[in-house]
């Protein structure tokens, strides 16, 4: 919503006039956005999502968002029937306060839901709300943040924000596996997409199902390292980066898990919602595509004179044991 009236500065007869002023900011204090299409109300600066304005309630976020003026539907799409939030972040996101703080906010667009159908609307808040606090909210991630997990792992410059962001998801258990659906509510059978045998939940998803082991083994095999599979998501990133000590193909060692897990969780949602999959054969082509994209992302001359089909070929010798 739009508010620009600005507070004069001219001398003459503005005593009212800067009363009126004064007036809509108690005003809009005291109004909040109910988010329908999204399409009216200012992302980080309406009250909205929490009592306050997200700018107010994150900050650090705020400074780092490339700019303040997003409409709350500029920021949020639906992408595999998953709600896809891009906060348009200027810089990486690594600081405590800020992953904090990111924290909060994703756990409160988590229980968010677009109406494309209606438009937004404005709510008089007369009276104090009882409704989602942020220091509740806080409450409950202090304690799922006592593992004390280094964000920094998974918020790299290696790879996009998006993959990230699902990183990010994952190891908090909070992407839409059929497991965490059935806890919000949802009825159906739940029955890994990959296998076709167990639960899924993330972890079996992402890391254990037959499928998924396969293609982690298949890496793990070429490239001649012993790897007993982790306990969680969140310890394989943590001692990834120890499980290769040379230093030819550490970059790519370093991408790896990243491309594996994104790349499971991109076959899983065709599977899902496309009703198509592909062979692990095909699964392993694609991780070595993807990150073969980031290098090249990161630095477009570096594969100027090798064809990707070679690179795809010849992975192994390329990347770990160039002549
Ligand atoms: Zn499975």
């Amino acid at each position: 919503m739009r508010w620009e009236t600005k507070m004069p500065n001219i001398p003459f007869g503005t005593t009212i006039w800067k009363g009126i002023c004064k007036r809509k900011e108690l005003f809009i204090k005291r109004i909040r956005f109910n988010v329908k299409k999204g399409n009216t109300v200012k992302f980080w600066e309406d009250r909205w999502l929490f009592e306050e304005p997200i700018a107010t309630v994150c900050p650090n976020l705020f400074n780092a968002v490339r700019s303040h003026n997003f409409l709350v539907a500029d920021m949020g799409r639906i992408e595999n029937n998953i709600m896809v939030w891009n906060l348009n972040f200027s810089r990486r996101i690594i600081r405590t306060v800020e992953i904090e703080e990111f924290a909060v906010l994703m756990n409160a667009l988590d229980n968010f839901e677009f109406d494309r159908t209606s438009e937004d609307e404005v709510m008089w808040m007369a009276s104090k709300s009882k409704e989602f606090t942020v220091a509740s909210c806080y409450g409950s991630l202090t304690q799922q943040f006592q593992q004390n997990f280094r964000a920094d792992l998974v918020w790299k410059q290696e790879w996009p924000p998006k993959i990230a962001f699902f990183l990010w998801l994952a190891i908090h258990n909070r992407i839409l596996t059929l497991d965490n659906m059935e806890r919000r509510g949802y009825m159906f059978v739940n029955r890994c997409f990959m296998c076709r045998k167990e639960l899924e939940s993330v972890s079996h998803l992402l890391l254990y199902c037959d499928f998924s082991y396969a293609l982690w083994s298949y890496f793990w095999g070429e490239l001649n390292v012993a790897v007993i599979i982790p306990g969680s998501l969140q310890a394989l990133f943590e001692g990834w980066s120890h499980l290769w000590t040379n230093t030819k193909g550490k970059e790519v060692w370093i991408l790896l898990p990243a491309a594996i897990t994104w790349s499971l969780w991109v076959e899983r949602n065709k599977r899902v919602f496309e009703d198509q999959e592909v062979s692990l054969d095909r699964m392993i082509i694609e991780v070595k595509a993807l990150i073969f994209f980031w290098l090249s992302a990161a630095d477009p001359k570096k594969f100027d004179r090798i064809s990707f089909q070679h690179l795809v070929v010849d992975w192994k010798k390329t990347f770990f044991d160039p002549p």
